[in-house]
């Protein structure tokens, strides 16, 4: 174990918290019953069980038990926050509203949705990954049906202003969705304050399990209609069909109990593993921060470097540290990725470019050494090689 590489790809996913996994293991042998069965206690624990993860989900995002919707995970969610919408709405327009740095599980509905004959403007970004609440607003039209940006971003970590657009959106009657998936746990979401109508959630990236995850469906001021996407047992009020999955319901409610119970500390500590991080990378020549320096979420540190090989970047990094790395450089035919072509800045496309995801067992003696390697290997790539790019 101790030649495995320092694990800093938070966004990707986190292993299941230990807390997690004790909570979710008499779910899978004893307490096996399925929820729906209503005549014996295999049904009525498992269903009880379902109940509290229901019931902690909702407490987080200050939503009711009944507005949670359990799902495969995020993709899911969006996929039916974004089609099921669609369909409810279709008399009232066929126009939808995103942005371009989205995740492509909603891109991709998104990009569906307009094969089958909506209209769907993807609104672009600024250099620091916040969207323009002007031109998002020029946008809106009376055959808008929805508006749906991210909460957090996954490479760049930006937070959007969910309080403007949930506002705005309120007041035009235009439904509001938020993909959560990198927020949830990590910052406080709360759907009334917010006015967000529909909201995507996963596990995975919070120290809970792969494959679960849930959509929260207001039902009140206003009752948002939505078409199911899976059609079944009529599980999940009508709104998603199938057996739940006990075990990883069971883990996602524990996952969200720790996070939230944690929230602030642990921001306060992934923040100054990340400066710490950042003070040592930043004695680098031309190394920038992509997205915006502090409207982000803790852990996450996205830079661009000059003078270096995306790809032998990766390659010297990968024995030592597991990070995401786009890259850039003409030399490879790597393409850089989407969200910060996005930024806009075309020179800044020609670099490597490296994620860093720090998280909940990440330690200060791992950051420090995580930084030494970086330094070095991009030292000894720049002088080893005079790469143009
Ligand atoms: C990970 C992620 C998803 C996909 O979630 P899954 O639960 O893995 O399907 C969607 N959106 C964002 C922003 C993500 O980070």
């Amino acid at each position: 174990m101790s030649s495995r590489p320092i694990y800093l790809d938070c966004h990707a996913t986190t292993p299941i918290d230990e807390r997690v996994l004790n909570a979710m293991i008499p779910y899978f042998t004893e307490k096996f019953g399925n929820a729906a069965s209503i005549s014996h206690i295999y049904g009525w624990e498992s269903e009880a069980a379902v109940k509290q993860a229901r019931d902690i989900l909702a407490t987080a995002i200050n939503a009711n038990p009944e507005e949670i919707v359990f799902t495969s995970g995020a993709t899911e969610a969006n996929n039916l926050a974004i089609k099921g919408v669609a369909e409810a709405y279709f008399a009232k327009g066929q126009h939808i509203v995103t942005v371009a740095t989205e995740h492509k599980a909603v891109l991709d509905p998104c990009e569906y949705l307009k094969s089958m004959g909506f209209e769907i403007t993807v609104l672009p970004v600024n250099h620091d990954g916040l969207i323009d609440l002007e031109q998002l607003e020029k946008t809106l039209r009376h055959d808008t049906i929805l508006v749906s940006v991210m909460a957090a971003n996954n490479e760049i970590g930006v937070l959007q202003p969910l309080d403007k657009i949930g506002k705005m959106c309120r007041q035009k009657e235009i439904i509001f969705h938020t993909d959560a998936a990198q927020a949830i746990g990590k910052i406080p979401l709360d759907v009334e304050a917010l006015n967000i109508d529909l909201m995507s959630l996963t596990a995975h990236k919070v120290y809970g399990p792969k494959g679960i995850g849930a959509l929260y469906v207001r039902r009140r001021n206003p009752r948002i209609k939505l078409a199911a996407q899976q059609h079944g047992g009529g599980h999940e009020r009508g709104m998603r069909s199938g057996t739940l999955y006990t075990p990883q319901i069971v883990g996602f409610g524990k996952a969200v109990e720790i996070a939230v119970a944690e929230q602030e500390t642990e921001n306060l500590r992934l923040q100054e593993l990340r400066e710490r991080l950042w003070k040592q990378l930043s004695t680098l020549e031309g190394i920038y921060i992509n997205g915006h320096p502090q409207k982000r979420l803790a852990g996450n540190l996205n830079i661009s470097l000059e003078g270096v090989d995306g790809a032998a970047l990766s390659l010297g990094l990968q024995p030592m540290v597991a990070v995401s790395s786009g890259s850039a450089c003409s030399s490879n035919n790597v393409a850089p990725s989407y969200v910060l072509t996005a930024l806009g800045h075309s020179e800044k496309l020609a670099y490597a470019s490296v994620r860093f995801g720090i998280g909940r067992f990440n330690t200060v003696e791992e950051i420090d050494k995580v930084a030494e390697h970086f330094i070095t290997t991009v030292k000894s790539l720049r002088s080893a090689s005079a790469v143009s790019c």
